[in-house]
């Protein structure tokens, strides 16, 4: 099994109390020696396969800026190591941001370490549900250390949670996260785990699925640099335009973990809130595969259920929601596997307006005109 990625939870504590978030809010925090652990863990031949050359670990949490002395430890560590070793270990971040500082942007961008921004879109959007212990606003916090991170990472990624009451603004939010604050990529990414979306609420979303969708088309056509910035899309057109279907939801359980604060080996980061999947720690070492022989085999296209659909982008559905809503990593919500089909509606569209322009063809081509 090669795991080239994991996410480190360096602490479980946040300074925010978001409503949909999955975190167990302890003041559980890793450490250096824990930190250490993974990153030898990691490198470790039978662990991350003879031939890998980079391996990547993601700060998470929590909130991972309260754990500055757990990530400056472990980036030390690994420079130690990267002089020596054949593989190179390389770090990024997902954050809420409200913590940065002039400083430690500095401090990320001379260690080569990207931050994924957790940022649901405008003020209102954004304080709706990612809210101060005290319910108040955080935006105050995260509008200033977002422009300082656009200005000083040239690709930025907004994770935009979706809820049922800020559905009906995903177009605005997107368009105000690319335009007015210079993130290259949004991932808007509705809430499975906390909401069930009805046929209302899926015609909502459909109605803004069709405003992103015409929005990327005048982009496309007025040339418009990085025109397609929301990755959902471009994955979703590639496989289309392959007619390849995924065969499981994302690398969990094979290329990709989550690792606790305490060194607890899981599925991925979402599983380390769950005891049941705790299949090993990095100072022991060993990983109870029987546990993830599900994720391992899996092959979606050949499940009942999936075998006849369609929709190429989807793989069987995030197989943490899954679990949270149905006590089976593999037992997909109706309601998710519409969201999948509004991608997929999307996807081709863009397909069927924009083939005839040469910019959008030669994202998709190769040199030998191939998809
Ligand atoms: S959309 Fe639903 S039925 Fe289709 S592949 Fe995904 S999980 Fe399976
Ligand atoms: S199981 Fe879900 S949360 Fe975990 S890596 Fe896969 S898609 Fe992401």
């Amino acid at each position: 099994m090669d795991i080239k990625n994991v996410s480190y939870e360096v602490t479980q504590n946040c300074n925010f109390r978001c409503k949909y978030c999955y975190v167990l809010k302890y003041a559980k925090k890793g450490s250096v020696e824990t930190g250490k652990a993974v990153i030898d863990w990691l490198l470790r031949s039978e662990i991350s396969g003879r031939d890998t050359r980079t391996v990547r670990i993601n700060f998470f949490g929590g909130e991972p800026l309260l754990a500055m002395d757990v990530i400056t430890g472990m980036v030390d560590y690994a420079k130690l190591l990267n002089c020596d070793s054949l593989k190179k270990v390389r770090f990024s971040m997902t954050s809420n941001l409200s913590l940065l500082t002039p400083e430690i942007m500095t401090y990320f961008k001379d260690n080569n370490i990207n931050l994924l921004a957790s940022i649901d879109g405008d003020k209102e959007t954004h304080d709706k549900h990612r809210v101060l212990p005290d319910g108040g606003s955080t935006w105050g916090l995260v509008y200033p250390a977002a422009q300082l991170l656009v200005k000083n990472q040239t690709a930025t990624t907004a994770r935009m949670t979706v809820s049922l009451d800020t559905a009906s603004k995903m177009f605005d939010n997107v368009r105000f996260l690319v335009e007015d604050m210079g993130f290259t990529n949004v991932a808007p990414t509705p809430d499975t785990d906390n909401a069930v979306w009805s046929p209302e609420y899926i015609e909502i979303l459909s109605n803004e699925y069709f405003k992103l969708e015409q929005w990327i088309v005048d982009r496309i056509h007025k040339n418009t640099p990085n025109a397609i910035c929301i990755r959902y899309f471009s994955k979703t057109i590639g496989l289309l335009l392959k007619d390849k279907k995924m065969s499981r939801p994302c690398g969990a359980g094979r290329g990709y973990w989550g690792i606790s604060y305490d060194g607890g080996i899981y599925p991925c980061h979402r599983f380390a809130s769950y005891p049941e999947w705790r299949l090993g720690d990095v100072f022991i070492g060993d990983i109870d595969y029987s546990k993830v022989q599900g994720m391992i085999d899996r092959d979606n296209r050949k499940s009942e259920k999936c075998k006849s659909c369609n929709i190429h982008y989807c793989g069987g559905g995030c197989y943490a929601s899954n679990y949270v809503r149905n006590k089976d990593i593999t037992v997909i919500g109706h309601d998710a596997c519409e969201l999948r089909r509004l991608l997929e509606r999307t996807g081709q569209n863009i397909i069927n307006k924009c083939w005839s322009t040469d910019c959008f063809r030669n994202l998709f081509l190769n040199k030998g005109g191939k998809v």
